[in-house]
């Protein structure tokens, strides 16, 4: 029999469909939740450990379901960190899991990451050799030869492209990225402008789906989207630019909108920071207009949404106060950080939610994150898997 640790939580929110009410008591098994219930009657002196959350709020660890820990996107033109041999590029990449994690982000979901670096991270933070969230990653991002991505590797046609995949997949990808229009953060490229064609992304989604994978696409707007949507791409990325019967066509389709509001809303950000070219921030300011917009429109068509940083790391709960103030409620803001990253990530029932038989994946936060979602910032406590992280100091 495993031990059980039991939580004391003076508030608790699941992110289930009903809240309770009052202090309760998660009970933790094998580092998955046992059990939730309410805290009367509870004697402290019971069997197995005791963690005392009771000053705080208790909730499901946060999701940052869009980003890349070898480039920070806050430190400066990113082709250049870009550069950094892979030993630097993997001790950063280890460095910004610890802080996501003390951060209060559990899980990330990495959309390109270079030469499978982040392959023994997934497994070094699964087993503990060193600090960091659990990753859904995607491995190495493909771009076509004239594309966006700083860390991408390079493949076109058809051949091309398939054989990417399935290198990826090889490597253990747990899903595909595309970079199938221009972005922002590239010179001399349009965020609009379709770079992969319809057939390289139909080629891609094939061999993906075939092996039980999703596939994400990056994409701002315009007939990038509309192929990816052709072609059976799950996941839109960024997406700022889309017309409004593309936020439509998304949400009949079910399929997935990963915004990324922070690396556009921030100031100052990239569009202030010298050290990226001044066509980069033209597109990074004139990216920041289109941004508030892009979420009131996902909420009007009802498209699905989760949230991502883009590599601003630590810095989930900013997406939540952004997308609030951009016309979201405040708990479909958290759901975006939570409940619906986690389905975003292929991970429902096992992490965003506290019930029984999820990953024990919590957050204790000073305050209550449904009447001030600023809460998120004041990170008290994290465990990750059962397991107390040490948040103070970050
Ligand atoms: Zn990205």
């Amino acid at each position: 029999m495993d031990r059980v640790t039991r939580v004391l939580c003076g508030r608790l929110l699941t992110m289930t469909d009903s809240e309770p009410d009052g202090a309760q008591i998660i009970e933790i098994a094998g580092g998955r939740v046992a059990r939730v219930r309410p805290a009367d009657g509870f004697a402290p002196d019971s069997d197995g450990a005791l963690v005392d959350l009771s000053r705080w709020t208790v909730l499901p660890g946060l999701i940052d379901a869009h980003s890349h820990l070898g480039l920070d996107v806050m430190a400066g033109n990113e082709a250049l960190q870009a550069t950094a041999p892979d030993h630097v590029l993997a001790l950063r990449s280890a460095s910004r899991g610890a802080i996501n994690l003390r951060r209060g982000i559990t899980t990330m979901r990495l959309v390109g990451e270079k030469n499978f670096i982040d392959v023994p991270l997934r497994q070094m933070f699964e087993d503990g050799t060193l600090p960091g969230p659990r990753l859904v990653t995607a491995t190495r991002g493909i771009r076509p030869s004239n594309g966006h991505g700083a860390t991408a590797v390079v493949a076109d046609g058809v051949e091309g492209v398939t054989r990417a995949v399935r290198e990826n997949l090889r490597h253990g990808a747990d899903h595909i990225k595309l970079f199938v229009t221009g972005g922002v953060a590239t010179p001399g490229i349009d965020p609009v402008v379709p770079c992969f064609d319809r057939e390289e992304i139909a080629a891609a989604v094939e061999v993906a789906h075939r092996a039980g994978k999703t596939v994400c696409a990056h994409a701002y707007g315009g007939q990038g989207v509309d192929d990816c949507l052709d072609a059976g791409v799950d996941h839109i990325e960024h997406g700022i630019y889309m017309a409004p019967r593309q936020f439509d066509r998304i949400a009949e389709l079910g399929r997935w909108l990963v915004g990324t509001l922070g690396v556009f809303l921030t100031q100052p950000g990239p569009a202030e920071d010298p050290s990226w070219s001044p066509d980069v921030r033209e597109k990074f300011l004139r990216a920041r207009e289109a941004t508030a917009g892009s979420v009131a429109e996902a909420k009007r068509a009802g498209v699905k949404l989760a949230l991502g940083t883009d590599a601003i790391h630590g810095g989930i709960a900013e997406e939540a106060i952004f997308a609030a103030s951009a016309g979201l409620s405040r708990r479909e803001a958290l759901a975006a950080i939570t409940h619906n990253a986690a389905q975003a990530c292929g991970l429902e029932g096992e992490a965003g939610i506290i019930v029984p038989g999820a990953a024990a994946d919590l957050i204790a936060i000073d305050g209550d994150p449904r009447d001030d979602l600023r809460a998120l910032r004041s990170v008290r406590h994290v465990m990750k898997g059962g397991k107390t992280v040490d948040a103070i100091g970050y």
